[in-house]
């Protein structure tokens, strides 16, 4: 059992669990496994350059090299490593607000290390077992400032610039003060769009909005597109992993129907999570593609991209996986896809009205941590009569039940929350509503 990584790395509060101490320990462990030149970025949080100087110091002292590749959004740091190191450390706490930070470790192909090595690193922390070389081993420190450049221009070779230039598009950008503001703007900007920042000044107290790319908080966003009559609006998260958008209309794109999007362009075999709507099966099916779910997390998704040649990777998250460019979610090239899909089809608001869309609810039942396993298994064991008869389930990630209609019940316990979570799909109001009531009851019952 796992008791410092949770799905994305070490996410703490800075300075009060993430301390200095805590990190240098953590990477003196993550050192002691890993050999050769480890690249160290992270994004814009005031606690970012006090952490990463710990991370250093600690790689360091156990005969790794470190490139410190400064400010940058998570996918350059991958792309980065993947091209010309043998690890990297990442310092993010992604969407989370401004006072957490974190601590992600990824492996050469600039992917999140396995479970095993995440238990191993536990241990050498724990006992304090981190291996110092002697003074002569020491490692030592470079640059790349070069990487964000270069990184922009294997965007550009990898879209359609020439339609993206015709189109001559307005697009709002917020990169909520996150690190994605030293690359969106800029890469819209060389293919010719006008674009208009909004939260792209660096700043880690997020004095615009939270980091996280919410409707709610993106209000502002959704104003300025319709108001400056732009023809799309793109937000990322603190370190530009995801991408939402705004369609010109100033409404939220809403991510099942963005997926859908996508991977209708893209075609083949298209890998989605647990959670995903059931009208990207439907609109798949139309272009001769196939859906492929995992369970929920980017790691899965970047997993079964490899093993079944997938064309596109998506979750309904703002989560998107490109494999033809990144095994990992990449929010500014993602943001690049959508504005190439518009320039060639649009407006966005047609594209997104034209998939269609089903009655959704998402609900949570508060269930304490210790009691979650106990829980599902009783889920698997005692599903009501109206949920066994004519179905289907699946356990890939919690338990998946769909209906002879169509209309499906996901329950699975929630990886960072005492909660279990329920999300009900289904083409008739009073199906989902009927489904939710009956989800609901059984669970209260069950726990
Ligand atoms: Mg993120």
């Amino acid at each position: 059992m796992k008791k410092l990584f949770g799905t994305f790395g070490v996410r703490r509060i800075a300075n009060k669990q993430l301390t200095p101490e805590f990190a240098s320990r953590l990477s003196a462990a993550f050192g002691s496994l890993t050999d050769g030149k480890i690249a160290v970025g992270g994004d814009t949080r005031t606690s970012t350059p006090m952490i990463k100087h710990a991370v250093i110091a600690s790689l360091l002292s156990t005969g790794c090299d470190v490139v410190d590749l400064g400010i940058l959004p998570t996918p350059t740091v991958q792309y980065a490593v993947r091209k010309y190191y043998d690890a990297g450390v990442i310092i993010t706490a992604s969407h989370n607000p401004p006072q957490y930070n974190g601590i992600k470790f990824v492996d050469e192909h600039g992917i999140g290390i396995k479970e095993e090595l995440e238990e191993k690193i536990e241990k050498i922390f724990f006992e304090e077992k981190a291996e110092r070389v002697p003074w002569d081993r020491i490692g030592s420190t470079t640059k790349n400032r070069k990487i964000i450049r270069e990184y922009i221009d294997e965007i550009i070779k990898r879209v359609d610039a020439d339609i993206i230039r015709e189109a001559n598009f307005t697009v709002v950008v917020d990169c909520g003060s996150g690190a994605g503001s030293y690359t969106t703007p800029y890469l819209l900007r060389e293919l010719g769009c006008e674009v208009l920042s909004l939260n792209c000044q660096p700043d880690g107290f997020f004095p615009g909005r939270d980091p996280e790319p919410t409707p709610k908080n993106l209000k502002n966003l959704m104003d300025i597109v319709k108001v400056s009559k732009a023809d799309l609006g793109i937000a990322h998260d603190g370190d530009a992993d995801r991408m939402v958008a705004v369609d010109e209309k100033g409404r939220f794109a809403d991510f099942d129907k963005l997926l859908t999007l996508i991977a209708k362009e893209k075609g083949g075999k298209i890998i989605t999570t647990v959670d995903a709507s059931i009208s990207l099966d439907e609109c798949l099916k139309e272009v001769g593609g196939e859906v492929i779910r995992t369970k929920v997390g980017d790691v899965h998704v970047a997993e079964a991209l490899i093993k079944e040649g997938g064309t596109f990777g998506g979750e309904p998250s703002g989560t998107w996986l490109h494999p033809e460019f990144s095994l990992s979610p990449d929010g500014i090239f993602s943001a690049l896809k959508l504005v190439e899909i518009v320039s060639k089809e649009g407006p966005l608001s047609r594209l997104l009205d034209e998939i269609p869309s089903y009655y959704n609810i998402r609900d949570k039942i508060p269930c304490p941590d210790t009691k979650k396993d106990n829980v599902m298994e009783k889920v698997k064991q005692q599903l009501p009569k109206q949920f066994t008869e004519k179905i289907q389930i699946d356990n890939i990630d919690g338990v998946r039940i769909s209906l002879e209609d169509g209309s499906w019940v996901l329950i699975r316990p929630s990886g960072t929350e005492p909660y279990i979570r329920v999300r009900i799909e289904a083409k008739k109001e009073k199906t989902a509503k009927k489904l939710h009531n009956m989800s609901r009851s059984f669970l209260e019952k069950i726990i």
